[in-house]
């Protein structure tokens, strides 16, 4: 059988390798990490940096095609890659998703709709920012996920502090937008463009960390087909193969995009259990150069995602401030009807560390959203 090389050892890698061994291939994973979720789940993990050369060798010579799940993976690694083997998605679709200013820029460039913003390189820059932009949150251009790496400002000079803070790196002010909700559309787009999109995820965050997803959102339906047109026409400006994820902000009733993520996204665990074919098998059907399956929902969903704090008991005196460890019990998950668990074997729980997540499913969304509110609170999420 044919082996498929992923780039990055997290959950969304362990899910691909999942739907991978499911379809009959065998895959490699790239991480650096010896305990990561998807090298654990792999066939081989070759346990190097993402620019190890003899491990990118190794990769070329074994693999049929490569993908990733990670968007900070180097694009010269893909560049590199690309020499020898499919890489989907690409090095400049990755690049562009993996800078916040190339990506705004993007946006921009291509018509799509967004927050105000500006490129921020200097202290001079933000002296030059228009009113308009505060209240606004100051992002690092690179590297940050769950919220981190970003500072809400109400001022200039509330934004210079927050620049100096975050060592001058290169960042993008935004404006702040008061949000109804936030949205996002998974969607899988094949070598010949066509594309495949999921029903729209409706999103709720806590402190910066995606809380709860539902399957499909529950805003008015017009809303959702602009969402798709508006995601299927950035895959294709972005000349995208794979699995790509769209978040978007709805704010007075107008969505704007927040930003890409080149990979599977945590709000399309839920595909796993609700959609005939899962986010993971639409990236490898598009990696391996298949017809894309049908990605609609045939159930509604909702996804809860477990943090590592529910692995700590806060009254009972511990080794560290989390108070005392102790895996959850997980009984009060399993007894659940139509209540599906995920947990991602990683080593080590921390606080806001995202160690696996359930999904309910049921015909009636209402039923669906009740029943995850109800196990949420037995397993002891507390509510933000
Ligand atoms: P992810 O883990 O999704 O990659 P991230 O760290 O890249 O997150 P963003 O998606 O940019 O961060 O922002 C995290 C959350 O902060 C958003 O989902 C939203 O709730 C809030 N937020 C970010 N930018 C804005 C904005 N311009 N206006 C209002 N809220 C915002
Ligand atoms: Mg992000
Ligand atoms: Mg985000």
């Amino acid at each position: 059988p044919a082996t498929l090389g992923m780039l990055g050892g997290g959950q969304l890698g362990r899910f691909f390798v999942l739907a991978a061994h499911e379809m009959g291939y065998k895959v490699w994973v790239l991480d650096p990490d010896k305990n990561s979720p998807a090298g654990l789940a792999a066939d081989r993990h070759l346990c190097a940096d993402y620019g190890d050369f003899a491990a990118l060798d190794e990769l070329a010579n074994s693999c049929a095609a490569v993908t990733t799940e990670f968007e900070n993976v180097p694009a010269a690694t893909l560049e590199y890659l690309a020499k020898f083997l499919p890489v989907r998605p690409s090095a400049d679709a990755v690049g562009i998703c993996q800078n916040r200013v190339a990506e705004k820029m993007f946006l921009r460039n291509n018509g799509l709709p967004h927050a105000a913003f500006a490129s921020i390189n200097s202290e001079a820059d933000l002296r030059d920012t228009p009113d308009e932009l505060y209240p606004g949150i100051l992002k690092v251009a690179r590297f940050g996920y769950d919220g981190k790496g970003q500072a809400r400002v109400k001022s200039r000079e509330e934004a210079i502090a927050a620049f100096q803070a975050f060592h001058h790196e290169p960042c993008v002010l935004e404006q702040m937008l008061k949000l109804d909700y936030e949205v996002s559309v998974v969607l899988a787009r094949d070598e010949h463009g066509k594309t495949k999109c999921f029903p729209v995820a409706e999103n709720a965050h806590a402190k910066g960390i995606l809380d709860i997803s539902i399957l499909p959102a529950r805003s008015g339906t017009c809303q959702q087909d602009s969402a798709q047109e508006l995601a299927e026409h950035l895959a294709e400006r972005l000349g995208y193969i794979g699995t790509l994820a769209v978040e978007f902000f709805v704010s007075h009733g107008q969505l704007y995009v927040n930003e890409m993520a080149p990979r599977p996204h945590n709000s399309g665990h839920a595909t796993v259990d609700a959609c005939v074919t899962s986010q993971y098998e639409q990236q490898v059907r598009a990696l391996c150069g298949l017809p894309l399956g049908d990605a609609r929902a045939h159930s509604a969903a909702v996804m809860v995602n477990l943090l590592g704090d529910i692995w700590y008991d806060a009254t009972q005196p511990g080794p560290d401030s989390h108070g005392a460890y102790r895996e959850p019990d997980w009984s009060k998950l399993l007894t659940v009807p139509n209540l599906k668990l995920h947990l991602y074997g990683k080593h080590h729980a921390r606080p806001g560390r995202k160690m696996g997540h359930f999904t309910v499913v049921d015909a009636d969304p209402v039923k669906a959203h009740a029943v995850a509110m109800a196990a949420r609170a037995a397993i002891g999420i507390q509510d933000a």
